[in-house]
């Protein structure tokens, strides 16, 4: 969904649709789309700098990092971006460190999809889980420990525990 630079009115444009992305583009893998990405997005102009700026929500099944199990992973996420000409592109270096990260458009034009296709990338959490309290998959049972621990877990014995208390209250 390519957008003529040129041809943004003053007043801005206005875009809400639904981007069907195949799951293989996204870069995670084990990712999977539940359905299409909804995007709302504005995109204006000042002077060259073109702002594109808007919401993108998903629903996407990832993979739990610990327990290996798929679970359900929203996404609601917010962007503001501004995109320079591909010309100033050679300006780069006297760009402060700061804007390295600048984005850039080539031949007039910004494509849509691909902006959305990076934000919902950029959601990723490094190690998804499926729940902050997730134990992985227990080594002696091969359950997985989530809400409930398994009774492989042994517990520390109470004196090893309150040692180890006292040592750290000395530290202090
Ligand atoms: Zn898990
Ligand atoms: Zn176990």
């Amino acid at each position: 969904m390519k957008i003529d630079v040129d041809r943004i009115p003053k007043e801005g444009l206005k875009i809400s649709r639904d981007f069907d992305f195949p799951s293989l583009e996204l870069v995670e893998e084990g990712v999977v789309f539940l359905q299409p990405a909804h995007a709302d997005v504005a995109v204006g102009t000042i002077g060259e700098e073109v702002r594109v700026k808007g919401r993108v929500t998903a629903r996407l099944s990832s993979v739990c990092s610990r327990c290996l199990a798929p679970f359900e992973f929203p996404v609601d996420s917010r962007f503001d971006l501004v995109f320079l000409p591909e010309e100033l592109h050679g300006l780069k270096d006297e760009l402060g460190e700061e804007d390295l990260d600048q984005l850039f458009y080539r031949g007039r034009e910004i494509d849509i999809r691909e902006v959305i296709l990076e934000q919902l990338n950029l959601t990723f959490p490094a190690k998804p889980l499926c729940s902050e309290g997730c134990g992985g998959i227990c080594a002696v049972c091969g359950q997985i420990r989530r809400d409930s621990h398994c009774a492989c877990l042994a517990p520390v014995p109470e004196g090893r525990l309150s040692q180890l208390k006292n040592l750290l209250k000395d530290k202090r």
